[in-house]
């Protein structure tokens, strides 16, 4: 199933924004919720027969004044149909290599007019799109007009793997892009264009980092892994896939705080059905805010 609709729009401030869903994906349901027993999971999604669990790949772009700005990618056409069929990724386009392309043509954008493309980290499904595999094998930046940009930590992590860490990280994705010079590697906390907040946000990986888009006083924050959709706003339902789950929780903890505390919109990268949403905290738990 390919998680609908392509594309949601809605205003952020002076800008508007889109998220776009760029595919489906289908990965194992007690990996999407480490410690968290099947019963419980199960009641908030539903596990199929290989017990997977649907989830999107959404991609959130800004019209940003210095043009269309993308954070994240999807994940690409460059894999076998083996490595899709294991994770259930279901991207192909129908105008372009993938839905990615689908999704910025029904914007009216090519992938000609981005001019800034930020990767939250660099694991296949966030950075697969970075790049495009052609017809006669030739790997080239999916879009050439943009500059790219990632945690400088993030880099050196992915292209320094142990035997747990690199079934994620393909260098296809991101090396002929700092080859050609156009990815730039930033530490730590930054504004990287105005109104576009790099925030470290470890724990997925150790330098993950999470966006902070605002515009006269409205914000959004594009979660990424760190809340890879809905059910896991609770702070221990924390991915079995993350290096530093201790460090996942501590994230979560300042960054939920300070989402409820300033009002965020939090965008979901992996939900299936919910783009984005305000949360609130019960006095319990952290949960969507229904308005
Ligand atoms: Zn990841």
């Amino acid at each position: 199933m390919i998680p609908e609709p392509l594309v949601q729009s809605r205003q952020l401030g002076a800008w508007r924004i889109h998220a776009i869903q760029a595919g489906g994906q289908k990965l194992d349901g007690g990996a999407m919720f480490g410690v968290v027993p099947k019963p419980l999971w199960e009641r908030r999604v539903a596990a199929d027969e290989r017990n997977r669990i649907q989830l999107g790949m959404r991609c959130l772009l800004i019209e940003h004044a210095i043009g269309p700005v993308l954070i994240d990618t999807g994940a690409g056409n460059k894999e076998t149909d083996k490595f899709y069929d294991i994770y259930g990724i279901e991207n192909r386009g129908q105008t372009g290599p993938t839905r990615l392309e689908d999704g910025l043509r029904e914007l009216g954008f090519g992938v000609e007019d981005i001019v800034l493309v930020i990767n939250s980290h660099l694991h296949f499904d966030h950075a697969g799109g970075n790049t495009t595999r052609d017809t006669d094998g030739t790997v080239r930046a999916t879009f050439p007009n943009a500059r790219y940009v990632v945690q400088a930590g993030e880099y050196a992590y992915a292209t320094h793997t142990n035997e747990r860490t690199a079934a994620s990280y393909f260098p296809p994705n991101f090396e002929p892009l700092r080859e050609a010079g156009v990815f730039d590697l930033v530490e730590g906390e930054r504004e990287i264009v105005a109104g576009i907040r790099a925030i470290p946000t470890p724990g997925h990986t150790p330098h993950h980092q999470g966006l902070l888009i605002e515009s006269n006083g409205a914000h959004a924050f594009y979660l990424a892994d760190l809340v890879p959709t809905t059910s896991h706003l609770p702070l221990p339902w924390i991915m079995g896939y993350d290096v530093e789950p201790l460090v996942t929780l501590e994230t979560k903890r300042r960054i939920l705080k300070r989402a409820v505390d300033e009002d965020w919109l939090m965008v979901f990268e992996h939900d299936a059905t919910t783009a984005w949403s305000r949360i609130q905290h019960d006095g319990k738990t952290y949960a969507l805010r229904g308005d």
